[in-house]
């Protein structure tokens, strides 16, 4: 378990449902900030599941606002961060390369070209603290004050000089690694995300910021490849996307999402994720919220084109999500493809388990032995002839057939 803390505005914008109007889904223009706009007047918008006023940061559409944008031109101000008492070891550029491009390129692929992600590092050295480290008391879940902010003003102040704040939509500060404790013992990399009440630098408060601190290594010899891994999942706060994870671990979503696991092998998002994102358009995401049986077509959620998501909403404020997954783009070790069936609850916080995936051979300890891949939710797609029901709410879900191109049919029946 990698405890993380965010902090998140609280105010929440209650998603507004209309009713009777135009059902079109065509494509839809980039969203200025996180999320799939034009939803509410959508055929798709009883399958839009809304956020609980009380939930720091939720899986409800839309993402309130205050997050960073998920579509179009991304600018990440990247900057490297060492102390007196942790000086950086290397070039500072070394530690930048850590995470570029694969960052950037894990992004291009996730959102099927639809977040161009720049990293940008206006400062190229070392940017160092006028404190040492320990003097910021920075520790294992340390909320954003006073630590935080103290350490945020004095990167502004150190920065200001060569940086226009407000030439950037989010910030990373990569710490040397040699910073606090290894990531074997205690995660510190954290992000605050939406949060209003941060420093000001030229007229923009620095809402959205990732501080990934030392490396996620774990003996395996895949750091080189994988490291990185850690900022897109932190990165993915900046979007308003909650962890997945729980004080039990990835046992909710297991490997099937990097805001559960972000440790081992690549890993693509939810589809949830990518329509909440705006990497998907309408007419890729099907809502079966009528009684009756209606077929859809699902195409594997790696590559762009095609159905990708079909939602089956509960109530007013949770929704199942089938998704086709296999192995291929992020999805790096995907043992058993099929039809990924799970529940997004807009009423659960994040880390305690907003997400929860069905697993269709429950106890069996999955199908792969790749390190840091939560084993039991590996082999939780479903096959065809197989099916997943809900009979308090009369839901049945079969998978029907798979062709030689990996879509699948699936069958939802509503009683
Ligand atoms: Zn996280």
């Amino acid at each position: 378990m990698r405890p993380r803390r965010t902090a998140a505005l609280a105010a929440v914008t209650v998603l507004t449902l209309a009713v009777g109007t135009s059902a079109g889904t065509g494509r839809l223009p980039a969203p200025a900030t996180a999320g799939p706009i034009g939803t509410a007047r959508s055929a798709l918008a009883p399958c839009a599941v809304q956020g609980a006023v009380d939930v720091q940061m939720t899986e409800g559409i839309p993402t309130p606002h205050g997050y960073a944008r998920s579509t179009g031109t991304l600018h990440a101000l990247t900057l490297m961060v060492d102390f007196s008492d942790a000086p950086g070891q290397g070039s500072a550029m070394d530690r930048f390369h850590e995470f570029f491009p694969q960052t950037q390129e894990w992004f291009r692929t996730a959102s099927y070209g639809r977040l161009d992600y720049r990293p940008e590092t206006p400062i190229t050295t070392w940017l160092r603290m006028p404190k040492p480290f320990k003097g910021y008391g920075i520790e294992r879940g340390a909320p954003f004050d006073p630590g935080y902010r103290q350490l945020v003003q004095d990167i502004v102040a150190a920065a200001d000089p060569k940086v226009d704040f407000r030439a950037y939509d989010i910030v990373n500060v990569l710490v040397t690694p040699n910073a606090g404790p290894s990531a074997l013992d205690t995660v510190l990399s954290v992000t605050f995300a939406g949060n209003g009440d941060a420093p000001v630098a030229d007229g923009v408060t620095i809402a959205n910021a990732s501080f990934v601190y030392s490396r996620q290594d774990d003996g395996s010899g895949s750091y080189s490849r994988t490291g990185y891994r850690v900022l897109p999942h932190e990165n993915g706060h900046t979007f308003g996307l909650p962890d997945l994870y729980t004080q039990e671990g990835g046992g909710a979503v297991g490997h099937w999402d990097i805001m559960s696991e972000d440790w081992g092998a690549d890993n693509d998002l939810l589809g949830w994720h990518k329509w909440k994102l705006g990497w998907l358009d309408g007419s890729q995401v099907g809502c079966a919220a009528a009684r009756g049986s209606i077929e859809y077509v699902l195409t594997p959620l790696y590559r762009p084109g095609g159905g990708k998501l079909v939602l089956v909403p509960v109530d007013a404020r949770s929704s199942y999500a089938l998704e086709v997954r296999e192995q291929g783009g992020n999805d790096e070790v995907v043992c058993r493809p099929g039809v990924l069936i799970y529940k997004v609850d807009g009423t659960i916080d994040t880390g305690r388990g907003p997400v929860t995936v069905y697993d269709s051979h429950r106890d069996s300890g999955g199908c792969t032995r790749s390190p840091n891949v939560q084993a039991e939710l590996s082999d939780a797609p479903f096959s065809p002839g197989e099916s997943f029901k809900d009979p308090r709410h009369g839901i049945t879900v079969q998978v029907i057939s798979r062709d030689g191109d990996g879509d699948y049919r699936v069958r939802v029946t509503r009683t």
